[in-house]
C-alpha cells in the first residue's frame, strides 16, 4: 500500500487541489494523510469576524471533508495565515514531518504558477501561502529530508533520512498527468462544501460541477525522484 502525504496552505486547499484523486485513489488502497500548514484566520471578507473562532471552525471543517476522502489523519501546524515564509523555520517542521511519515508521495501546491485557476473559474493570483508552501516542500522532499547532514539533531529524536518518491503539484501550467476523477466528483464536491465558512453548496460553480459532473479530472505536474 502507498502512503501520500497532501500538504495545503489552507483549510479547504486539498480537496480543491485534489480531493478527487484523494477519493480515487484511496479507493485503490493509496493510504492519504493531510498536513494543513496555516490557520486559515484571514479566511474571510468579514472584519468583525473573531479569527480565533475562524479557526476553530475551519479545522473542523478540514476534519469533515477529510473523513468524506477517507483520509487517515490531519495535522495542523498553525502558522498565521498569509505569512508563510519559505525559511529554515517551516522547512525543519516539514522535514520532521517527512521524516516521521515517511510518505511514497507528496501533493502539494505548484510554487511556480503566478496565476491558479480553479476548474471552470476565472484564473487569480496564485496566494503566497501557496508558493511558499510548495516551494519549502519541494526544498523539504530533495535533498533535505533525504540527507542525514540537514537537521542532525533529528536522529536524536528517532526521526531518520527519508527519500520521497514522487511529487504530484496541483496548479501546474505544465501539468503532465491527468487523473480521472468522474466517479469521485460527487465526493470531491461534499468535501468542497464541508468548508462553508469559504463556499456555499449553492455556489454556480458547485451547483454547475454536480449537474454536468465536470470537471472530471484534475492534473498535477507529477516529478518521480529516481531510487
Ligand atoms: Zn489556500
Amino acid at each position: 500500500m502507498k502512503t501520500a502525504l497532501v500538504i495545503g496552505a489552507h483549510p479547504d486547499d486539498p480537496e480543491f487541489g485534489a480531493g478527487g484523486t484523494v477519493a480515487a485513489w484511496g479507493e485503490k488502497g493509496w493510504e492519504f494523510h493531510y498536513l494543513i500548514v496555516t490557520d486559515g484566520s484571514k479566511g474571510t471578507p468579514d472584519a468583525t469576524q473573531d479569527p480565533r473562532l475562524l479557526i476553530q471552525t475551519r479545522q473542523q471543517e478540514q476534519q469533515k471533508a477529510a473523513s468524506i476522502l477517507g483520509v487517515q489523519s490531519v495535522e495542523f501546524l498553525g502558522l498565521p495565515d498569509g505569512e508563510v515564509q519559505p525559511d529554515q523555520n517551516l522547512l525543519e517542521k516539514l522535514v520532521a514531518i517527512l521524516r516521521k511519515r515517511k510518505p511514497h508521495a507528496v501533493f502539494t501546491h505548484n510554487p511556480e504558477a503566478l496565476e491558479y485557476r480553479r476548474p471552470g473559474g476565472r484564473p487569480h493570483i496564485a496566494h503566497r501561502d501557496h508558493r511558499a508552501v510548495g516551494q519549502t516542500v519541494l526544498d523539504a522532499v530533495y535533498p533535505v529530508a533525504r540527507d542525514p547532514h540537514y537537521f542532525p539533531a533529528h536522529h536524536a529524536a528517532g526521526l531518520t533520512p527519508h527519500k520521497v518518491r514522487e511529487v504530484y503539484l496541483w496548479g501546474s501550467p505544465q501539468a503532465n498527468l491527468r487523473v480521472d476523477i468522474r466517479q469521485t466528483l460527487q465526493r470531491k464536491l461534499d468535501a468542497i462544501v464541508q468548508h462553508r465558512s469559504q463556499i456555499s453548496p449553492e455556489h454556480p460553480r458547485i451547483v454547475r460541477a454536480r449537474q454536468t459532473g465536470r470537471p472530471g479530472f484534475e492534473y498535477f505536474l507529477r516529478l518521480r525522484i529516481s531510487p
